[in-house]
């Protein structure tokens, strides 16, 4: 750590200069043989690559149409160029979203399109040589499949998609990157990103229970595996001991607990979060969603509720439906995506994120605050991308932007907004999203904050704010991480449910 630094922040956000070849081999580490082979992929770098990759790559656009339309429609004209983060930090044009697109792109001609095929040169089609499917994985995990690019893009072209389609590829030949193959093994194996066993979970959740008994006097309980409960918490496995994430989990359980639900964690679905998602793998992402059906059949429970966790909650937006019959959608031949959705109890959103639980609950007032005990605090909300754009909350649109700001408006008196130009849809990733929270990628990871810093720093000069509040795990590891090189406090980031659990009264005591 010590000899990474923060670029310097930039007087006016321009384009910034380019500086070719920056970041070039500096992906993160490739998995080990074990890694791969643990979660079903080729250990190593297969002899028949080549192949293998082109034969993957025609699979692909034949199964997902947008991925064909997204190597078809673009016309560079540049609008992307300049909207991601790790371009702006890093100032590679490699990290720009259209070059990305193009590492793709060129091969693609080469192999599927006629004039590719005839006259590679003159329309850019490049071989799949040894030393594209390197740059391949080298700037296709410098992405964090944000998704703000494709904001900006005249035909919605998603560069996200393609990252995941490069992914899925390089998976299949035996080229996937350390950090999330291994974070999904220990899924598989412990059910958990953070490969946390059972026992040591539940000697937390009660360790938890005491702290919060010193604190307020009240008994909030931590229940888990309780069978027939109302709600089953899907949370970040980050929840249940990393700081300032287990500040939220107190906060759930404050609520829960202040509105007499009755709520269980499960020991076995110990994980929101889906890696599978980040390596473009419907397969890994459905083995790791079918945890939670198997939890939520087993305990019987009601309602599904999903704690603060960016992509988990886009996976159970977007996807539970068809992966697990969480939601409207179900398989009608699936016999336990049927079971289920007899089970669960329709009066309520399936799945519901805990922000729409709590916003909910303080709208039927149901909870009351002491708004004073946030004052030490200027507080502004980052928008984390999967929510952001790729998801929603409530039952308007916007529901996902406004839904979390009101919760803290009405558990704390100082709000400010950051500039409105990375905020909502245009939010700047963190820096460590989609699959890139890891210390061999920390550079990239402090030169990709540097949009969100230079925002933050903004609103600290002119306001004051010394709290960001986001509701995402990945984006509090990363900020808890950066924000120290950028000259925050560390304490600068923290949850929404860390902001209620300070507020929410229970009883005569906080
Ligand atoms: S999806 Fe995000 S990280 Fe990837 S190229 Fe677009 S803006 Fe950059
Ligand atoms: S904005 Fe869209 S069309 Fe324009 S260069 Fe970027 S990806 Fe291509």
């Amino acid at each position: 750590m010590a000899d990474v630094t923060a670029p310097a922040y930039r007087i006016i956000p321009i384009i910034p200069a380019l500086k070719p070849g920056a970041m070039e081999g500096k992906g993160p580490f490739v998995a080990s043989d074990k890694i791969n082979e643990a979660i079903g992929f080729p250990g190593q770098l297969v002899e028949d690559w080549h192949d293998k990759a082109i034969a993957k790559m025609g699979e692909l656009l034949s199964k997902y149409r947008s991925l064909k339309v997204y190597m078809d429609a673009c016309v560079h004209c540049g609008a992307c160029s300049d909207k991601c983060h790790y371009f702006i930090g890093t100032q590679d044009p490699k990290n720009m979203p259209v070059a990305r697109q193009d590492l793709m792109r060129s091969v693609y001609r080469r192999y599927f399109t006629l004039p590719g095929k005839l006259f590679p040169k003159l329309v850019g089609a490049r071989d799949l040589t040894r030393e594209v499917l390197d740059e391949w994985y080298n700037y296709f995990n410098q992405c964090s499949e944000c998704r703000r690019c494709s904001v900006f893009c005249p035909y919605g072209i998603d560069t996200a998609e393609v990252t995941m389609a490069a992914r899925e590829i390089l998976d299949s030949v035996g080229y996937g990157q350390k950090y999330s193959n291994e974070i999904i093994g220990k899924v598989h194996k412990i059910g958990n990103n953070l490969g946390l066993p059972p026992p040591a979970l539940i000697d937390t959740l009660e360790g938890l229970e005491e702290d919060v008994k010193d604190a307020t006097g009240i008994d909030v309980k931590f229940p888990i595996d309780v069978k027939g409960a109302e709600v089953l918490l899907i949370t970040p496995s980050a929840d249940f001991f990393a700081e300032p994430h287990i500040d939220s989990l107190i906060g759930y359980a404050k609520v829960f607990h202040a509105t007499g639900t009755s709520w269980t964690l499960s020991s076995m679905s110990s994980e929101a979060g889906n890696f599978g998602m980040f390596i473009g793998n419907y397969d890994q992402l459905r083995a790791i969603a079918m945890r939670i059906r198997q939890a939520a059949l087993e305990l019987g429970v009601k309602r599904i509720v999903v704690g603060e966790c960016g992509h988990a909650w886009r996976v159970a937006y977007s996807f539970w439906n068809t992966l697990t019959g969480v939601g409207d959608g179900a398989d009608a031949n699936d016999r336990f995506a049927q079971m289920l959705q007899k089970q669960l109890d329709h009066r309520y959103k399936q799945p519901a994120h805990i922000c729409e639980f709590t916003w909910d609950m303080i709208q039927d007032e149901r909870l009351s605050f002491d708004k004073s005990q946030n004052d030490k605090y200027v507080i502004t909300f980052h928008d984390s991308c999967n929510v952001a754009r790729g998801s929603r909350m409530g039952d308007f649109a916007g529901g996902q932007f406004e839904i979390p700001r009101n919760i803290i408006k009405a558990v704390a008196n100082n709000f400010v907004e950051m500039d409105p130009r990375t905020t909502r849809e245009q939010t700047f990733c963190c820096g460590g999203g989609g699959g890139l929270l890891t210390d061999d990628l920390i550079d990239l990871r402090v030169k990709g904050a540097l949009p969100r810093m230079e925002v933050l720093q903004q609103v600290a000069d002119e306001h004051g704010v010394n709290f960001m509040a986001t509701i995402c795990a990945i984006c509090k590891a990363q900020f808890t991480k950066v924000m120290p090189i950028y000259g925050f406090d560390r304490r600068t980031v923290g949850g929404v449910h860390q902001l209620v659990s300070n507020a929410i009264i229970l009883g005569d005591k906080k």
